[in-house]
C-alpha cells in the first residue's frame, strides 16, 4: 500500500458523529502531503468554522496518523468550506444577503417568552464557537435588540444603496429600533402586508457581508406575517422558544407546523423560565410543571430541547445591554446557551449534507407500512401494531401515561388512509378507523418495524 493510501486508511476510522460518515468519504481531507522523512500534513475542511468539535477532530487525526510506524511528524490544519455562490436562488435576489450562508429563525407563538433574549444569546454563543454572525430583529412593533445590546455607534448610513449594519462585540446588527421613525408615526400604523414588505426590505438591503449564520429574531406569533416571512426568506432552520405553562406545548406544535409547511426544519426547542434554581440548596424547582420536553421527544422526535432556568440575572443583564453570555462567559447560563448553539451548528451541518436521514414512509396493501431507509433498505411494520402504539391524547392519558386505547378494539385489517411528514422527525397518520391524531417519530416507527 502506498503511504498516501495508508494515511487515508487511518483517517477513514474517524467518523463525523453528525453526518454518520467518515471524514475521507465526506471530502474533508485537503492538501495532503507527506515526504521521505515521514512528515505528514493536511487540512481538515469542515462544513462550518463554528464546528463545536473541531479540536476533537484535530486531535483524533493526529493520533490516527501517529499510529503509522513510519510517521515522524504530523501537522493538521483546520479550515471551513467556502459558501457556494448562487446556491440559494432566494439569496441571489437579495443583494445584502448574498454572502450569508445560513439563516436561523428564532420564533415563538406568543410574546413575553424570552424569544429575543434567546436569539441574542444564541448569536453570541455561535460567535464564540467561531462563526461570523449577524442578528436581525424582525419585530416591527416591539423591537428589542436596541435594549439587549449596546453598540457605541447607533447611526445608520448607506453605502452603494445598501444599509450598513451596526456592530456590537463582533456581531452585525439590524433592527427597526435603529431606524429613525419617519413622519406619520412609524411602525404602529402599518398593517400586515406592509409589515412583511418592510421587514423584507430592511433585511435584504442591509449589507450583511460574509456571515456563517444570520440569526433572525422573528416577530412573535404564527400568523400571516410570520408565514409570509418564512416564504420570503431562505431560512435554513428554526429554533422555537416557549415557556413551560400547560398551553405552551400547543404553541410549540403550531410553530413546528408553520415552518413545516414551508419545509423549514425545527432543529431545537428552548424552554425559558423552565425551573427555579434555589440559591440556598441548589435544587431545581419546576414551578410550572414538567413534561413538555418528553412530549416533544415522544411525539415529534425532537431531541434538542433545552431548559433555561428562571433567573433574574438574565433579564437584569439584558436590560443593561449586555447579553448574559458576554457578561458571565464561564457561568452556567453561558454553558447552556453554548449547548444550544452547538446543537444548531450540528443540525445545520446535517441538513446541508443531503438532509437528515429520515426514512420514506408509505403503505403497501399487501405488505404493510413500508419504511425505506436512506440506503434503499426496507423495513415493514404491521399497521395494527402501529395503530396500537399511538401516543396521542386520545390513546394515552396525557399526564399519567395510562393507556386509554384497548388494543383489542383495533382490527387487524386496519390501514392508513394517509401518511404525511410532520416536522423533521415524524409522520402523521390518519387511519381507516377514523382516528386521525396519530403522530409517530421515525425512531418509534423503526422500533415497531421488522
Ligand atoms: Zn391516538
Amino acid at each position: 500500500m502506498s503511504r498516501e493510501a495508508e494515511i487515508l486508511d487511518q483517517l477513514r476510522s474517524i467518523i463525523d458523529p453528525d453526518l454518520g460518515k467518515d471524514i475521507v468519504s465526506l471530502g474533508f481531507i485537503k492538501n495532503l502531503r507527506h515526504d521521505e522523512a515521514g512528515r505528514v500534513s493536511f487540512t481538515v475542511e469542515l462544513t462550518t468554522p463554528a464546528c463545536p468539535i473541531k479540536e476533537q477532530f484535530k486531535t483524533r487525526c493526529e493520533e490516527a496518523i501517529r499510529a503509522l510506524p513510519w510517521v515522524t511528524a504530523v501537522e493538521v490544519a483546520l479550515s471551513a468550506r467556502a459558501r457556494e455562490a448562487g446556491a440559494n436562488p432566494l439569496l441571489a435576489r437579495a443583494p445584502g444577503l448574498e454572502k450569508v450562508r445560513h439563516i436561523i429563525a428564532v420564533s415563538s407563538c406568543k410574546g413575553g417568552v424570552g424569544k429575543s433574549t434567546t436569539a441574542v444569546n444564541l448569536a453570541y454563543s455561535l460567535a464564540r464557537l467561531g462563526g461570523r454572525i449577524g442578528i436581525f430583529d424582525a419585530d416591527v412593533y416591539g423591537p428589542s435588540l436596541p435594549t439587549l445590546v449596546s453598540p457605541k455607534n447607533r447611526e445608520l448610513f448607506m453605502r452603494n444603496e445598501l444599509i450598513q449594519p451596526l456592530e456590537f462585540e463582533g456581531i452585525r446588527l439590524m433592527s427597526f429600533g435603529f431606524v429613525p421613525a419617519g413622519p406619520g408615526g412609524g411602525a404602529a400604523i402599518m398593517r400586515g402586508p406592509m409589515v412583511t414588505q418592510v421587514i423584507n426590505q430592511l433585511l435584504t438591503t442591509t449589507e450583511w457581508g460574509e456571515l456563517d449564520y444570520l440569526v433572525i429574531d422573528f416577530p412573535p406569533g404564527t400568523g400571516d406575517i410570520q408565514l409570509t416571512l418564512t416564504q420570503l426568506i431562505p431560512i435554513t432552520a428554526a429554533v422555537i422558544v416557549t415557556t413551560p405553562q400547560q398551553l405552551s406545548f400547543v404553541d410549540v406544535v403550531k410553530g413546528i407546523q408553520m415552518f413545516d409547511k414551508l419545509k423549514v426544519p425545527t432543529v431545537a426547542v428552548v424552554e425559558n423560565m423552565s425551573y427555579f434554581l434555589c440559591p440556598d440548596n441548589g435544587k431545581k424547582y419546576y414551578v410550572f410543571g414538567q413534561g413538555a420536553r418528553q412530549k416533544l421527544i415522544d411525539q415529534f422526535g425532537i431531541q434538542n430541547s433545552f431548559e433555561i432556568p428562571l433567573e433574574p440575572e438574565i433579564s437584569r443583564l439584558s436590560d443593561s445591554g449586555t447579553p448574559v453570555v458576554l457578561a458571565d462567559p464561564d457561568g452556567r447560563l453561558a454553558k447552556l446557551y453554548l449547548d444550544i448553539a452547538s446543537s444548531v451548528v450540528r443540525e445545520v451541518a446535517r441538513i446541508e449534507h443531503g438532509g437528515l436521514a429520515r426514512p420514506k414512509v408509505s403503505f403497501s396493501a399487501g405488505r404493510g407500512i413500508v419504511l425505506t431507509l436512506a440506503g434503499g433498505e426496507e423495513r415493514i411494520a404491521a399497521p395494527a401494531d402501529v395503530r396500537r402504539a399511538c401516543r396521542c391524547a386520545h390513546c394515552i392519558e396525557e399526564f399519567s401515561g395510562r393507556p386509554l386505547l384497548d388494543p383489542a378494539s383495533v382490527p387487524d385489517n386496519i390501514y392508513p388512509r394517509s401518511i404525511t411528514p410532520m416536522g423533521n422527525y415524524a409522520v402523521a397518520i390518519s387511519w381507516s378507523d377514523g382516528h386521525s391524531s396519530s403522530i409517530y417519530p421515525y425512531d418509534q416507527l423503526l422500533k415497531l418495524a421488522k
